[in-house]
Formats: C-alpha cells, structure tokens, sequence
C-alpha cells in the first residue's frame, strides 16, 4: 500500500520542554535526595531523548538500564497486551528506581511495567512520562509525574515516532492528514 502523507504540526516547543524538566528535575530531586544510585529505566524506544535530558538536568548519582516493552507495533492503536521484549540488565531489589515512559495512553504499558517493578522488592518505584492522555485511560493508573497533559491526538517527535519515523524532531508535534481536511 502507497504510503499516506501527512504533516507534522508543533503542539510543544523544544524550549516549552526544556523549562519543564527543569521543573521536573527540581521536584525528583527533592524526592531522592538520599538516594545513594538512582536507577533511571528508559523505556524503550520512545523515551530515549527525554532520557537524555533527564538524566542531565538530575544532579544526583545515576545508572541508566533500558526495558523494552512491546508497543503498537507501526500502528495507531494500543495493543494492550503487553509483553517484555528486552529485560533490564540489573536486579533492582532494595534500590531506588525512576521509570522513564514517553506517553501514558490507555494506561495498559506503563501500568504493567510498574507492577512488574514493584514485584522485584525495589527500596522505592517511582514513575515519570512526558506526556499524558488522560481522556484516553482504560486502566486505573497515574505516573508521579507527568510532563504535559495532552488531547486525544496522536504526536511524534522528541524521540515518539510513527511507523519508526520523525523521531528526531526536537519537538512534539501532532500528526495530521491532509487529505482527511
Ligand atoms: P498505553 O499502553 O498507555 O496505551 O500506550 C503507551 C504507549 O503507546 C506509549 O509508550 C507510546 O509508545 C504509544 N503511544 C501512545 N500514544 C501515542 C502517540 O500519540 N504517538 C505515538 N507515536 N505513540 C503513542
Ligand atoms: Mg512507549
Ligand atoms: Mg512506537
């Protein structure tokens, strides 16, 4: 099938994005302070550039690890059953643990990342996603922290793609159809 053109357009800047993980940052923190090593888990792949801003911005004592979930696939529709495609590389059991999410959805993915966390006995779980759906819930589920609430509307950039596509965008932009007006 020929592939559909579509536009991408800015909903949050780069810069709107930076300010607010500096926000983020003070309050994480403040909540980790006596942390003797943070673990920060990405999810991948989508998390990888807020990530990198993250990590940057917390002035505290880190290891990053990555966990890869199964996603939607190249489409855009949540698939809710969640599978772990790739593992973390280290035990968490008694450490303090930051879960790292791009977009909390339907809530299904990083819900089940959490629970799976919790069940390895870690000193404290904590979660963070830069961007949230709220309209779009289907499970009982909140991150601690949330970078922005948005509509019902499907974004790429920062690191979030579409069929593996404008990840690199410095901004979050919503995909639209031209030929849908
Ligand atoms: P959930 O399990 O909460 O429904 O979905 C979470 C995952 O779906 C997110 O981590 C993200 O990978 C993907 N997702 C949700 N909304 C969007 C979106 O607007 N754009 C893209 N590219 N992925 C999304
Ligand atoms: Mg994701
Ligand atoms: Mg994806």
């Amino acid at each position: 099938m020929p592939e559909r053109p579509y536009v991408v357009d800015e909903m949050i800047s780069a810069k709107a994005i930076a300010a607010r993980i500096e926000s983020l940052c003070r309050e994480i923190k403040h909540e980790f302070a006596t942390t003797d090593k943070l673990v920060v888990v990405g999810l991948l792949r989508g998390s990888f550039v807020f990530i990198a801003d993250l990590v940057r911005e917390l002035d505290l004592p880190i290891e990053v690890d990555f966990l890869e979930a199964s996603s939607y696939g190249d489409a855009m529709e949540s698939s809710r059953e969640v599978r772990i495609l790739k593992d973390l590389r280290s035990g968490i059991e008694g450490r303090d643990v930051l879960v790292v999410e791009d977009i909390v959805d339907t809530g299904h993915t990083l819900s089940h990342v959490v629970h799976l966390l919790q069940s390895r006995n870690p000193a404290r779980l904590k979660s963070i996603a830069l961007l949230d759906k709220p309209s779009r819930r289907e499970v009982d589920f909140r991150a601690d922290w949330i970078g922005f609430e948005i509509p019902d509307e499907f974004v790429v950039g920062y690191g979030i793609d579409f069929a593996q596509r404008n990840r690199n965008l410095p901004f979050i932009g919503k995909v639209r159809f031209p030929d849908q007006a």
